[in-house]
């Protein structure tokens, strides 16, 4: 049997040339779209947590990510998941350390091109933070709702939400559907801008395992579909080894950095990320 732990290559994955203009709101097609590549040079956050103790929530993470690559985050609470998706989306800043997305320093940007770089990135979280009082449909136009866009919202709004499996649901509240239709709604919602780069933050947390399964397929055949990078922040091991890449983090450190790609078996995975404590 191969050892999928031991079969890893560390092989950071440079990926071709990104060429996606990551703050430009691009029309309905993903037609030529490559998704981002990331490179994260020494990242570090720290968080005053008491008067004179620091969180470290990211401890020096240097690691590059291929256009198109579907990673997994995983570790347990408190190491740093969330936190590296944050910075990555440009919600919080480093304290040190540089950050490029398809091709643009995010960390060296002004807050009018961060503002336009975060529209080029998807989030899906794990309580689906839809609006209550919203349509799934209006829900999924929310995010493009104040601006122009060259696509019609209501089109692309139906596309998306039939290709999460909920054509005819475009009506429902959020209160009337199941967490997993919910969450359909949030990962629609997500692509209504073309992202290059989808986080996913907790995605199947809130879920039964069926759900969750169908959750992660989905997110799967999307990333393929739109030619996006995926990076899913999960505590769940199982979750984690049906990425292609496995990248688990300990008091904010990168201390595993799996390759899966080679279609292990998710039992091997599990039972070898498990040995390695
Ligand atoms: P995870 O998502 O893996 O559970 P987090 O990124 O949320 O981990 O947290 C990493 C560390 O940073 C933890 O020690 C946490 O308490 C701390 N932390 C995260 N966000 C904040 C914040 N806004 N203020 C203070 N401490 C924080
Ligand atoms: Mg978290």
């Amino acid at each position: 049997m191969t050892d999928p732990v031991a079969a890893n290559t560390g092989a950071a994955n440079t990926g071709a040339a990104n060429t996606g203009a990551a703050n430009t709101v691009t029309p309905g097609t993903a037609a030529g779209r490559t998704g981002f590549a990331l490179e994260l040079r020494g990242v570090c956050k720290s968080y005053g947590i008491a008067k004179d103790r620091l969180a470290r929530a990211a401890d020096d993470v240097t690691l590059e990510l291929a256009a198109g690559a579907f990673v997994a985050l995983t570790g347990a609470s408190g190491s740093g998941k969330s936190t590296l998706l944050h910075l990555i989306g440009a919600m919080e800043r480093p304290d040190a350390g540089t950050i490029v997305v398809g091709g643009t320093e995010i960390t060296a940007l002004r807050r009018g091109a961060l503002a336009g770089y975060r529209r080029s990135v998807g989030f899906v979280f794990q309580r689906y933070h839809l609006l209550p009082a919203l349509t799934a449909l209006d829900n999924v136009i929310a995010p493009v709702l104040p601006y122009r866009t060259d696509f019609s919202k209501r089109d692309r709004a139906r596309e998306l939400l039939a290709a999460v499996g909920l054509a005819g649901r475009e009506q429902s509240l959020p209160a009337k559907m199941s967490g997993g239709e919910q969450q359909r709604v949030a990962i629609a919602r997500a692509l209504i801008n073309t992202p290059g780069l989808l986080l996913a933050d907790e995605p199947t947390g809130n879920l039964d395992s069926a759900n969750a399964s169908e959750i992660l397929q989905l997110l799967g055949s999307l990333r393929a579909q739109h030619q996006m990078t995926v990076i899913m922040a999960t505590h769940d091991q199982q979750v984690a080894a049906q990425a292609q890449r496995l990248i688990r983090l300990r008091d904010g450190a990168v201390v595993d950095d799996i390759d899966l790609a080679g279609g292990y078996p998710v039992e091997d995975v599990v039972r070898s990320v498990g040995q390695l404590g």
